[in-house]
């Protein structure tokens, strides 16, 4: 009997997860390469959901019917005063990043899934491809799935001359307790899509599951993502420096931030925000900061090598795409390998396809952020148009078809 194709996947988050489970219940040989030693589950924040994702998790068999997350009816915008500005019945699903790798984890087979992996390098030939890792351990087999995230190693095969480009400002995020907050504030923001526009800044927040994965009202959290301009060559090294001096390049782990960077994030809140995100922001334990970048692939295969995810695209979060985006690429790649058994042909195809969907998302993204950038672009001006209360509640991370 012919023995079944040998799947590669490098990465083991969400993306990685969505291709690796699927592949294996179509009947692939398939092992998953993740760099960190230590598993990744009890990171991340919260996750906006769009029918791909469903249906993703639907395909792999994880049963979604008692909710993966809060359910929001309507949105409400807040001016500084915290008098509501206006609102917008949006219904959704709001998750954690912990929560659905919590699933796609278990769905997986654990002997199958190897930490203390970081792939050093990549090559093919017409028979297999070869992995080399950091650890001295190689792999080979007839597909490599780079699911590496935004600093892919893998990509350097497919797309060597693709690099990160830095929006020009930050996102300070976090999760706060809902039992922490005051009635009054819980009453305004649970549970509900909420904005606060500041000049050239804006702050969003929705609830998500607590930290213990509970929906139950008062077990929840609040997760806030804080747009702020920030200075390439001053500001954001300065951010990037740690409790010890030590500068980091374009992100720091969370516990290293200084303790006056957070101090001043929190007064600069009170000042700018209404009094409900002042609140949340005052209240949540260990917040962090995600560097804004533009990634854009021009493919996302080269031989028997294909990018998925973040690897490929990253877009600025204002689509809330992330994760659906990996999901829809592991879907489309499973879809294509079904179709065509000639690997690189399969390949081919699935490139054209989600690299045009790739590309109309970073596009709409980069609009919608283009407000918050610094300098003095005329796109700014032009984009001004788009940050009024009630285009922000209509626009910002809404499910949208970027197929056409
Ligand atoms: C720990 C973690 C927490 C996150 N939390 C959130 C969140 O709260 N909200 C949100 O919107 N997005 C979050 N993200 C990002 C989100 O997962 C992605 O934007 C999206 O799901 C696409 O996922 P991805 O798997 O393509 O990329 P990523 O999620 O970036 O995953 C890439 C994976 O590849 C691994 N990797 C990188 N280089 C190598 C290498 N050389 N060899 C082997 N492995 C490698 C990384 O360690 C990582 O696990 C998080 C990502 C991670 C890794």
């Amino acid at each position: 009997m012919a023995r079944a194709p040998r799947a590669l996947v490098i990465g083991g988050s969400l993306g990685g997860l969505f291709a690796a489970n699927l592949l294996l219940r179509r009947g692939w040989d398939v092992r998953v390469f993740e760099q960190s030693a230590q598993p990744l589950a009890g990171r991340g924040a919260g996750i906006i959901t769009h029918p791909d994702l469903f249906s993703a998790l639907e395909h792999i068999g994880i049963n979604t019917s008692e909710g993966i997350g809060v359910d929001i009816e309507g949105r409400v915008a807040f001016a500084g005063d915290g008098s509501v500005l206006g609102t917008l019945p949006i219904r959704q699903c709001l998750t954690t990043w912990g929560r659905l790798h919590e699933l796609l984890l278990a769905a997986f087979p654990a002997d199958r899934y190897h930490l203390g992996h970081a792939c050093s390098s990549v090559e093919q030939d017409a028979a297999e491809v070869r992995v080399v890792f950091a650890n001295g351990n190689e792999a080979r087999g007839e597909l490599l799935i780079g699911a590496d995230g935004i600093r892919s190693v893998v990509r350097a095969a497919v797309a060597p001359d693709t690099r990160p480009q830095y929006a020009g400002y930050i996102a300070w995020r976090g999760l706060a307790e809902e039992r922490l907050l005051s009635a009054a504030t819980r009453h305004d923001l649970f549970p509900k899509f909420a904005f606060s526009l500041a000049p050239r800044e804006h702050m969003l927040g929705y609830p998500v599951a607590g930290f213990g994965n509970s929906t139950r009202p008062g077990e929840r959290c609040f997760n806030f993502v804080w747009y702020r301009p920030t200075d390439a060559q001053q500001e954001l090294p300065l951010l990037c420096t740690d409790r010890e001096g030590r500068r980091h390049d374009m992100s720091i782990p969370p516990p290293l931030l200084r303790d006056e960077v957070i101090a001043q994030m929190r007064t600069d809140a009170a000042e700018r925000l209404s009094p409900q995100f002042a609140e949340v922001v005052a209240k949540t334990r260990q917040p962090f900061f995600q560097v804004i970048f533009d990634l854009e692939s021009p493919r996302m295969n080269a031989g028997r090598i294909a990018l998925l995810g973040d690897a490929a695209f990253v877009a600025r979060p204002h689509v809330g795409m992330g994760v659906s985006k990996a999901a829809g690429d592991a879907m489309a790649l499973t879809a294509a390998l079904r179709e065509d058994s000639d690997i690189a042909v399969a390949l081919a195809g699935y490139s054209k396809q989600r690299a045009c969907f790739g590309s109309a998302v970073i596009h709409h993204a980069r609009a919608l952020g283009a407000y918050l950038q610094a300098g003095s672009d005329p796109e700014r001006a032009a984009a001004a148009m788009l940050h009024t209360p009630q285009a922000v509640m209509r626009d910002i991370a809404v499910t949208r078809d970027y197929s056409g």
